[in-house]
């Protein structure tokens, strides 16, 4: 596909243009082959000179799974979400913010991308305290308090690609593990996103039949969730898409991050692409 003549004669160029989207990119999409980080950092790159602002959140699932594993650390989670000791916090911070932003990073670079690396902790950018639950002592893992939106607004305002590993700051400077899909969310709402990307290794979220859903509402979405069929990893997802559109965000897609040129489809094309969440 022509990716800049599918930018240039799109009528909603103009709509777009300045905007800031916030896209969340899976360690899954990136882990799974498919088109990879390069085919990714190109649509970023196809973005950014169509004038639209891209802010990156990653996750890094299977790359700390990777790492946990050699290092013979277990992980339990518990609806979705990792239960995080202080030894898989330590494990889990390398991966995200040097080794998966890292890579990201420097994917974006090689395709002509101001990438900046920077993680929830840098200048505070997101405040956390320990999560609380009555499912489970999720141990360190963060419930975000605050994003400081100023902090990207700055990288943005020079022409940088903020990209962001979902590491927070906790009390006394700790670091906790954020599930990236609720980071972004957040990000998403703080930023009052025009749109908000879920990047995942699915085609996005998919019915009891296993089709795909083109358009979710919150009343169908929260009982696809009670009832299973939305479940593990897809739950902080659908969760954070609500969230981030009572926060602000213009509007919220999951859709498959392997497929080449998906986030370009969802805007430049009359159909989109993925599961368009609604508030
Ligand atoms: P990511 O790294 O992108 O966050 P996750 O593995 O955390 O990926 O979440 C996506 C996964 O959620 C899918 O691969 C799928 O196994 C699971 N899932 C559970 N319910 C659904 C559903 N109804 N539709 C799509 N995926 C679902
Ligand atoms: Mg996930």
């Amino acid at each position: 596909m022509d990716v800049r003549n599918l930018i240039i004669n799109s009528a909603d160029r103009e709509i777009h243009r300045g905007k800031v989207i916030v896209v969340k990119y899976g360690g899954n999409a990136l882990a799974d082959g498919g088109n990879g980080a390069a085919s990714f950092a190109a649509d970023i790159a196809a973005l950014v000179q169509a004038d639209i602002k891209p802010v990156i959140v990653h996750g890094g699932g299977p790359q700390i799974d990777a790492a946990l594993k050699a290092e013979k650390i277990e992980s339990e989670f518990v609806r979705g979400l990792r239960v995080t000791t202080a030894a898989a916090m330590a494990v889990i911070e390398k991966v995200l913010c040097g080794d998966v932003n890292g890579e990201i990073a420097t994917a974006l670079r090689l395709a002509g991308v101001k990438a900046e690396e920077i993680s929830g902790k840098t200048e505070n950018l997101i405040q956390v305290k320990k999560l609380q639950s009555r499912n489970a002592d999720y141990g360190y893992v963060g419930e975000i308090q605050h994003v400081n939106a100023d902090v990207l607004r700055r990288i943005i305002e020079v022409g940088q690609v903020p990209v962001i590993a979902p590491v927070g700051i906790g009390p006394g400077g700790a670091s906790f593990n954020i599930n990236a899909d609720t980071a972004a969310g957040a990000i998403a709402g703080a930023l009052n996103a025009h749109r908000f990307f879920l990047l995942t290794n699915v085609a996005g979220v998919l019915g009891a039949d296993k089709k795909l859903i083109s358009e979710l509402s919150a009343a169908v979405a929260r009982a696809m969730m009670a009832d299973g069929t939305i479940a593990g990893g897809m739950i902080p997802k659908v969760e954070t898409c609500l969230h981030a559109l009572a926060a602000g965000a213009g509007a919220a897609v999951i859709l498959d991050g392997r497929t080449a040129h998906n986030i370009l489809l969802d805007l430049f094309t009359p159909n989109g692409s993925g599961t368009l969440v609604r508030g």
